[in-house]
């Protein structure tokens, strides 16, 4: 007998990956500069320099210890230098023995839902969110919770999560900079939370975690990113170098169990417990070594910057609604029909690949990447004025 659910996980590719793959059939049937692609989220600006140097060092060691297992936390001197990093970027005093190597921010936030839930507990997030939470949280026999976020500011609804956050709650789940609309969260919209889930804490007698997603930490245009743990202790941090270092297929990130929480050690040791049931080993090693040397290399967000001018602006003269992106590398634009979907159909045909909404728990708008290719924006502008008019007549 095999496990329907997870039959159906495997059935059913998300419609993010599903309008890629068919992007790419398009692509080889009617040539890739015809069809405009915004459907993923793939960093279109290479890992910077340092990422080859240090791999070029890095490949002349010992082979047999380069290449072997690291303990399952992670090599003791990466964790450290990250947790050094912690401290001098963030002020928190961050111990090595906080910091759990992960391949990326997607099994970092698997092992923490199931390092911090059990079977039956309540996991909030903030809707729109990143299609995975479901998968992860369902996974570990949670339920999910949408709260949706404020419109049009786009920031946590504070008085809507308090409402949520009942005895089953163990954990709201937080992305900011946001997939899918570029919301940054304000200090004072994280410390108006932080102060929900302390009050929480007390009446419900139930440790409340906050689970903070932040693979677009680096990319922001000017906004400030508070680090979460100084806001609210019992919080769990997953990292991911994959937007920041443009190393998405090279899976590494970490978990930053906060210092600040007064069971900090023995959540550690649990996040620990859960990456060995889901059968994680330890994180890539040789990545994990490469990002060590690339701590407090910036992001290039420039080309994401002038994506985001480019397509913001061209939209706007077109007369499309969307959100202002303060991070990420997503718009947010309002669907010219209810039906998410039907938009996104409709926009096949005129070759514009758009996430529809409903994948992100919304309905009513769609999602464009722009980590792209500068002209693929400049191209696809008679698109999106057919498109429009296509409304119109
Ligand atoms: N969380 C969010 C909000 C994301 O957008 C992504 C990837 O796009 C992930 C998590 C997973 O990232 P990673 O590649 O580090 O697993």
């Amino acid at each position: 007998m095999i496990n329907e659910s997870m039959y159906a996980l495997g059935a059913a590719p998300s419609a993010i990956r599903e309008l890629f793959a068919y992007g790419l059939a398009r692509k080889a049937e009617i040539g890739a500069e015809n069809v405009f692609d915004f459907s993923i989220g793939n960093p279109s600006v290479p890992a910077p320099a340092i990422v080859r140097e240090t791999i070029l060092e890095l490949i002349e060691e010992d082979p047999v210890t380069l290449h072997g297992y690291s303990p399952a936390a992670g090599d003791p001197r990466v964790r450290q230098a990250v947790a050094d990093s912690i401290r001098e970027r963030f002020g928190v005093p961050a111990q090595a023995s906080q910091v759990y190597m992960t391949a990326g921010a997607a099994a970092g936030l698997a092992i923490s839902i199931s390092a911090i839930t059990v079977p039956g507990d309540e996991v909030i997030v903030i809707s729109p969110y990143f299609p995975e939470y479901r998968t992860w949280i369902e996974a570990a026999g949670c339920c999910i919770v949408e709260v949706p976020a404020q419109v049009p500011s786009f920031q946590i609804d504070v008085d809507a999560v308090a409402a949520a956050i009942g005895p089953k709650t163990s954990a709201v789940i937080v992305n900011s900079p946001n997939n899918p609309v570029g919301a940054v969260y304000t200090r004072e919209n994280l410390e108006a939370l932080a102060a929900v889930l302390t009050a929480k804490e007390a009446e419900l007698g139930r440790e409340l975690y906050l689970i903070s997603d932040e693979p677009y930490r680096e990319i922001t245009y000017g906004k400030e990113v508070p680090y979460i743990p100084t806001i609210y202790p019992r919080t769990i941090v997953c990292y991911s170098y994959s937007k920041s270092l443009s190393l998405p297929g090279e899976r590494i990130g970490y978990i930053y169990v906060s210092d600040l929480m007064e069971n900090a050690a023995r959540v550690s040791t649990t996040v620990a417990g859960a990456g060995r049931a889901l059968g994680y080993v330890c994180a890539p090693v040789l990545l994990q070594r490469v990002v060590q040397k690339c701590l407090y290399e910036p992001s290039d967000v420039a080309a994401y910057a002038a994506n985001r001018e480019l397509l913001a602006g061209g939209l706007a003269e077109l007369g499309y609604e969307f959100v202002e992106p303060d991070g990420a590398f997503y718009l947010w634009v309002k669907a010219l029909e209810e039906d998410a979907q039907a938009f996104s159909d409709r926009a096949k045909q005129f070759e514009l690949l758009l996430v529809p909404s409903n994948s992100f728990g919304v309905g009513g708008w769609v999602r464009l990447s722009y980590c792209i290719a500068r002209e693929t924006i400049e191209k696809s502008m008679p698109a999106f004025k057919a498109l429009k008019e296509s409304y119109e007549a």
